[in-house]
């Protein structure tokens, strides 16, 4: 590793990176490594401070570019319990794991607050030599007569910052990316709209409530219970707040004529889910766009002097029983920046000497994991999953675990039958999209 160095804020730079958030601090923390002059913009005061998400970060992605991650990372709780609830009105059915070692290293998930983690990773990099330039907006993308990409446009009074290459970090709906033409104008089919509420509940009550003890943290996701609007729901325990928020098809709830804090609230009244919140006082609510159109809609990942990272490409794997981001911004940003630090050293900064980089992407968990689960959005998303499955599968639950006596137990099968057809599902329906779930998460 090349030992950092100070950049002269004067001198032409190797690398503008735009946006602070997970891909923007990685992409910064690899290019100040590689010994390169690189800055980092941030429109917000600071790191973290506009960035909105659930709350699970799955960090082992940092094991080999920041050994220590586990000792100095803000951590809240550690999740050891991973519940996923089907819910209808009145009924939820919840497959509940509880896995004491993932409270260990090597650990899973840990939840944390985004202005302290996207803090902390931004001075990781400002710590190998990049430079953090807070309160201040790219605006446009520069060019040279040839076409290729040389900088941006920032609102700050000294204006533009020249750079050999840009990445850009700025997140889901990328301003730059749709100004290089990478990204289409307008896309609302392939966005969810995710909203969220922090509720302070004190350390003790989250503990007896969620079953926790120490640094012990819970993650539960939710299906069904939205309206009939394709999404679903979270609750994750922070150390003495829970994060409980929806995530929405835009256009379910435009057709639905739908407020989305309604779907929350509908959520946080629900009998499964009330008790966990009972008497806790909101302090936070905030709204962000997901992209969720998959390996499929992912855009072209680089021009000349130009590469894109993170929710900017798409990278969010909301796959119904995952909802991982940070983990993909994070490892896409370091192999942009890695790519780019090569690119950088030959002197060819060419869309065609940035091409290792989606190889790159396509060798690691990063295209790996959204190409395996290229179908699982569509699966997910789809009527039967989304408001048929959890009524047939509680109604089914519900059937079995009645005692019905004097009458005899009816046998599954003619539960099953019954619950289909309460439910409008034929059964080969089900039997094709068992096949189809299998073909989708094998
Ligand atoms: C409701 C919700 C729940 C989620 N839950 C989870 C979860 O639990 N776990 C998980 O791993 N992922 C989750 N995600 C996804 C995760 O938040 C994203 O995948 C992740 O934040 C992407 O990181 P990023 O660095 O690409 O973009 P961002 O985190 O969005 O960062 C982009 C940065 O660019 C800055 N910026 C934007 N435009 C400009 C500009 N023009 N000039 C300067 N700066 C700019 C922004 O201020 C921001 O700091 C969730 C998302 C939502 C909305």
């Amino acid at each position: 590793m090349t030992p950092p160095h100070t950049p002269d804020p004067d001198a032409p730079l190797d690398a503008v990176v735009v946006g602070a958030g997970p891909a923007g601090a990685a992409a910064a923390l690899e290019l100040a490594r590689a010994g390169r002059s690189v800055t980092l913009l941030e429109r917000g005061p600071y790191p973290g401070s506009k960035n909105v998400y659930g709350g699970v970060v799955y960090g082992r992605v940092l094991d080999d570019v920041l050994p220590h991650w586990r000792d100095e990372a803000p951590v809240q709780r550690w999740v050891v319990r991973r519940s996923t609830m089907l819910l209808t009105a009145q009924r939820a059915l919840s497959a509940d794991l509880r896995a004491q070692d993932w409270g260990a290293p090597p650990h899973n998930g840990m939840t944390a607050y985004r202005a302290d983690f996207d803090s902390w990773l931004a001075h990781k990099a400002v710590a190998a030599g990049a430079r953090l330039l807070t309160s201040t907006v790219a605006t446009g993308l520069l060019r040279d007569p040839t076409g290729s990409f040389t900088g941006v446009r920032t609102d700050r009074p000294a204006g533009d910052l020249t750079a050999r290459v840009v990445i850009a970090c700025d997140g889901v709906n990328s301003f730059l990316a749709k100004q290089a033409g990478l990204l289409p104008a307008a896309d609302t089919a392939h966005h969810t709209l995710g909203v969220k509420e922090v509720i302070g509940l004190g350390r003790d009550t989250i503990d007896e409530r969620f079953g926790l003890r120490g640094t012990d943290g819970a993650d539960i996701e939710m299906l069904g219970h939205t309206r009939g609007i394709p999404g679903g729901g979270f609750l994750y325990t922070n150390t003495d707040t829970v994060a409980v928020g929806a995530v929405l098809s835009l256009t379910g709830l435009a057709q639905a004529g739908v407020r989305p804090e309604e779907v929350l609230t509908d959520l946080k009244r629900h009998p499964a889910i009330a008790p966990y919140l009972r008497g806790g006082t909101v302090e936070e609510y905030s709204a962000h766009l997901i992209p969720e159109g998959g390996y499929d809609r992912m855009p072209r990942l680089v021009d000349d002097g130009l590469l894109i990272a993170g929710d900017a490409a798409g990278m969010t794997l909301a796959a119904g029983i995952w909802l991982e981001g940070v983990n993909f911004a994070i490892g896409s940003g370091l192999a942009a920046g890695r790519a780019a630090a090569n690119a950088l050293a030959t002197g060819d900064v060419s869309a065609r000497a940035l091409a290792p980089y989606r190889r790159d992407l396509e060798s690691t968990f990063v295209l790996a994991d959204h190409k395996r689960l290229r179908g699982a959005p569509g699966l997910v998303l789809s009527d039967r999953v989304q408001h048929r499955y959890p009524h047939l599968l509680t109604d089914l639950a519900h059937g079995v675990f009645t005692v019905t006596n004097p009458e005899p137990k009816p046998g599954i099968a003619a539960l099953l039958r019954r619950s289909a057809r309460r439910n409008g599902v034929r059964l080969r329906h089900l039997a094709a999209d068992a096949w189809r779930a299998w073909r989708v998460f094998r």
